[in-house]
């Protein structure tokens, strides 16, 4: 099971940006297998369990679903070993960690048959046309993408759609995938990387089954591949793509690629090249300024948070890179906001952007001065904000600390652990949370808080 966990960690992560990734994904574990056959996905606390349920759970289930050909139910629960460190974060040293449980006697999976559905064609469930955002950068990509969603008679054979990365290749694709299934549930429809397309070529192949790989391909009434500028300079995957390609396309099936290059750039054999320029050849441009504000609105929207109009035209204005990055951004608002239980106002979003949005006047601040101030200011040793030493007296002020280096400075949570006498990145999460919690009820602390970072930031 770890075996296949991580392949379809692997495979999630290349569907996801990489912020979602280190944030959401890679921490998960795998778990129990229950005995009604959903396997248990530990998460580092409640709230990610949540939110990783919500958001990446049904793209997990259909990576499984590629995997294994089984449709495999999951649950998600907060790992009792991680899911507490954030609220006992001053808890006595670690001792020696306790052996894991033993595994549980061997269940026997019960894999259950998937009908042809948007998890077995490897569809990612939140691309859809309802989420997409159509302005005057990929209004044309759009129709036509929209025209072969309608199937036949096939308008546009096969429909190749070009772009930089992160402009909305893929989910574009995978919209048009989705609507076909909802409009006409019994076509078969597939969606793959060239990556994936390669790798599953190479492993039919070892195992002396082509005959199997060429018959899941091209047994498909719509195939989708993905980034087929991957495909340059890999003569026998292109050659293999070539046949199969022809097969569907002389049966009447309709293609769509996606690249990030046009036909004729790309290093791959002329026979292909002239293939794929007979269709319809589209292209994605950034989005202008208010596509980007709306894209993030509707984002969101989707997650049901509040975005104000002058935080989202704040972030849309400063990542005009591709709307990747953008939603990256947007994540990390949601993510610091969630972790430091703070409102989004527009300093928290410049707080979270801050490496991204280099502000050059920004005075470096060393933690070491902060801690001498903040000892100062409470007449204790800057000793003792970095000792152990437990009670209020030290760990208010010590709080404090953690907190003013998170905000006054660039340093990451584990960099402000370290220098606080080794402490966990937890507990200074912890004492940022504390604190942000704490200022909204007390105005005097509010107050010595905005003195401190005064004295601090001349
Ligand atoms: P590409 O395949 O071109 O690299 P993706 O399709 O993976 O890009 O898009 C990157 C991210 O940006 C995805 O999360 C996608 O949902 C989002 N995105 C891109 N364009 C749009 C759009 N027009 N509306 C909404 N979301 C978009
Ligand atoms: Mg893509």
């Amino acid at each position: 099971m770890e075996e296949y966990w991580s392949k379809t960690v692997a495979s999630v992560k290349a569907q996801v940006s990489p912020e979602v990734y280190n944030l959401w994904i890679k921490p998960l574990r795998p778990g129990n297998s229950l005995s009604d056959g959903r396997m248990e996905v530990l998460c580092h606390n409640d709230f990610a369990a949540d939110y990783v349920r919500s958001h990446y759970g049904s793209l997990l289930e259909s990576a499984i679903a590629v995997e294994r050909g089984i449709h495999q139910p999951l649950t998600f629960r907060a790992d009792p070993d991680a899911g507490n460190r954030i609220e006992e974060p001053e808890a006595d040293p670690p001792v020696a960690k306790q052996a894991p449980p033993p595994p549980p006697p061997a269940v026997e999976s019960l894999p259950v048959a998937v009908p042809p559905s948007a998890s077995a064609s490897g569809l990612m469930e939140r691309y859809t046309f309802e989420s997409f955002v159509v302005g005057a950068c990929n209004q044309f990509a759009h129709a036509a993408a929209s025209r072969v969603s309608d199937g036949p008679p096939l308008a546009y054979n096969p429909l190749y759609i070009h772009g930089g990365t992160g402009l909305g290749k893929t989910h574009l694709m995978h919209a048009v995938g989705h609507k076909v299934l909802k409009d006409r549930p019994h076509t078969k429809v597939r969606y793959v990387s060239s990556e994936k397309f390669m790798t599953l070529f190479i492993d039919y192949t070892r195992m002396g089954r082509v005959n199997d790989f060429k018959n899941q391909f091209r047994s498909v009434d719509m195939l989708l591949v993905d980034d087929i500028h991957f495909f340059a300079g890999k003569k026998g995957t292109q050659e293999e793509f070539f046949h199969t390609f022809n097969a569907l396309y002389g049966d009447g099936k309709q293609i769509i690629l996606t690249s990030d290059s046009l036909p004729l750039d790309m290093l791959l054999d002329d026979r292909l090249r002239s293939r794929f320029a007979q269709g319809l050849v589209v292209d994605l441009q950034l989005p202008d300024l208010e596509t980007r504000v709306a894209i993030l609105k509707k984002k969101a929207y989707v997650e049901g948070i509040d975005l104000q109009d002058d935080v989202a035209f704040f972030l849309a204005d400063a990542i005009h890179t591709n709307v990747r990055e953008l939603e990256g951004a947007l994540i990390r608002v949601f993510a610091l906001s969630s972790m430091e239980r703070a409102p989004i106002t527009m300093a928290l979003v410049k707080e979270s952007l801050r490496n991204i949005l280099k502000n050059p006047e920004r005075r470096a601040i060393p933690i070491e001065e902060i801690q001498r101030t903040v000892a100062t200011f409470y007449k204790i040793s800057p000793m003792d904000l970095r000792s152990n030493k437990r009670s209020r007296e030290f760990s208010h002020p010590r709080q404090i600390a953690m907190y003013l280096c998170k905000k006054l400075t660039n340093h990451s949570y584990p960099d402000i652990g370290e220098q606080f006498g080794g402490r966990d990145h937890t507990t200074v999460l912890y004492a940022v949370g504390r604190i942000n919690e704490k200022q909204s009820e007390d105005s005097a602390l509010a107050k010595q808080l905005q003195s401190l970072s005064e004295m601090l930031s001349h």
